[in-house]
């Protein structure tokens, strides 16, 4: 496959000539060796994506063109499904059934934009006067997308989805640890037919090309997920050219648990609500808070089911736990699993490092639940990213209510309960961007998803991710 970056429809080196390698981290093999793009690249990219936005070639071509090559994008993303779920598994780790499941969502995204392409309208406004006043929605421009290496495909089509179908032009930065994929879409753009300059992808650094593209005057928004310290910064550099930008960000997100709830969903939603993706997952449920009556039963159940996830081969169909990102991502969840045990967390499931066949290598870490846990601990309040779950108690609908919110974070929360009341009363008062109400870790292209608080704010997804991609003109007519 093309490993150089993808400008204005062509495939180059890095200016510099420099590379950088991309590890399997079920194998701890090299597998690719990256072109490593920089500012100068950056320079590059965003001048054909600018050249491209005020030519006729994009934005002004008609909007059901748009909304035909997105489709198109979609129909051969479809077509080599299984290849490209194989190299998301490859760079990422996560597990084949995993890979197939995020490669058809992106799928879905790029049809559902398809769809929205020629649906982007402006309103008629009833103002006082003899005016006729109206409102368009046009395309803001050129955007820089970063996205994290969790969902590397799935959550830049998040961006680059909705921003192609209004109009924009995009600049896309994968992260270092996760390229392949954006690059293998990128062969997809130029079958599709795509005009040059409406998607670029430059690989590298985040300090170097990521912060090169937030900096750029020639960039109108920047799209971000990844982390909240990582967002806080993007914030501070967009300022310096009034940038507008979405960030979606980290999470610590509350699962709970009512006594009245069907307990053996709950437990199976807990489960998948923190080992799905490995726990490398924005919305992970890391937070599980059971009212204390069922919490016996409840952290029983959990464990049993924890122990028998057992990591494996990501590319035999039957694993359900694949191999951690990276080395250092797999130091900083076993540095948290450490703390918890120092602190005085209960730990009744995994905790270990391990490296299973068929290879005896490899960056996985077992299925880990730690019960007892405190609000004040380490492992309660930071996000950790890995396969490992939190267990909370609480007495009354008040205190589990109380106890969700008490994060920094706002991204997501599950509620498990009988009680319809009880239920929406809670999805009320949690203060997070999405609530699940007897499930858990569902995602739709037509469902809005983006955080409260220290989570983020702007939203993918639905049709709210427009709004991201639009500026709103407001026309006087003198009548
Ligand atoms: P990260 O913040 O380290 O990196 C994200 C992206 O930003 C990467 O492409 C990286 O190269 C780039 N980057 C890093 N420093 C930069 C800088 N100074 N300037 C510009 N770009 C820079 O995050 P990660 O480790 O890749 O991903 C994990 C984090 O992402 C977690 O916190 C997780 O919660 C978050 N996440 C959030 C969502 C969401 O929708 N809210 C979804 C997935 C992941």
């Amino acid at each position: 496959m093309n490993t150089d970056l993808f400008i204005n429809n062509e495939w180059r080196p890095a200016a510099s000539g420099k590379r950088f390698p991309v590890v399997n981290p079920a194998t701890e093999e090299v597998i690719a060796e990256v072109a490593a793009g920089d500012a100068g690249d950056v320079d590059n990219a965003v001048a054909a994506a600018r050249t491209c936005f005020e030519s006729d070639a994009w934005r002004n071509l008609s909007a059901r063109k748009r909304g035909r090559l997105l489709a198109k994008a979609a129909d051969l993303l479809e077509g080599r499904l299984e290849e490209i779920a194989r190299l998301e598994t490859a760079h990422n780790g996560k597990t084949l059934f995993e890979s197939k499941i995020e490669i058809t969502m992106t799928v879905n995204t790029l049809r559902y934009y398809a769809g929205w392409a020629d649906k982007i309208t402006g309103d008629t406004l009833p103002v006082d006067g003899p005016f006729l006043v109206y409102t368009l929605r046009e395309p803001i421009g050129v955007v820089g997308a970063i996205v994290p290496w969790n969902f590397p495909l799935n959550i830049a089509s998040w961006k680059f989805a909705p921003a192609l179908a209004a109009g924009c032009t995009v600049v896309l930065k994968p992260a270092s640890e996760t390229p392949l994929t954006a690059l293998a879409f990128a062969e997809l753009v130029l079958e599709a037919g795509f005009p040059p300059g409406a998607f670029n992808v430059v690989t590298g650094g985040g300090s170097t090309a990521g912060a090169a593209l937030v900096r750029h005057p020639d960039v109108d928004k920047i799209s971000f997920t990844g982390s909240t310290e990582v967002g806080r910064q993007i914030m501070r550099m967009a300022a310096e050219t009034n940038k507008r930008v979405t960030l979606e960000l980290g999470g610590k997100s509350p699962n709970i648990i009512f006594a009245d709830a069907d307990l053996k969903a709950a437990v199976r939603g807990a489960q998948t609500g923190i080992f799905y993706g490995k726990g490398e997952v924005c919305a992970a449920g890391s937070r599980l808070l059971v009212e204390r009556s069922v919490h016996d039963q409840v952290v029983e159940q959990l464990a049993e089911g924890a122990k028998k996830l057992t990591p494996g081969d990501p590319l035999d169909k039957n694993t359900r736990l694949g191999a951690l990102v990276s080395k250092r991502q797999q130091e900083t969840v076993l540095g948290y699993i450490k703390k918890g045990v120092a602190e005085g967390a209960a730990l009744v499931a995994g905790g270990k490092a391990v490296s299973p066949p068929p290879n005896g290598k490899g960056y996985f870490v077992e299925a880990t639940v730690f019960d007892q846990v405190s609000p004040e601990m380490t492992i309660a309040r930071e996000e950790i990213f890995g396969p490992v779950l939190a267990v909370l108690s609480f007495d009354d609908f008040e205190q589990g209510v109380k106890l969700a919110n008490q994060s920094m974070y706002g991204l997501a929360a599950g509620i498990w309960t009988k009680d319809i009341q009880k239920a929406h009363r809670a999805a009320r008062a949690i203060r997070a961007g999405t609530v699940w109400i007897n499930a858990y870790n569902f995602y739709d292209s037509g469902a809005p998803f983006g955080g409260f608080k220290a989570s983020g704010f702007g939203r993918d997804l639905g049709k709210e991710a427009l709004d991201g991609y639009t500026e709103v003109k407001t026309v006087w007519v003198g009548l």
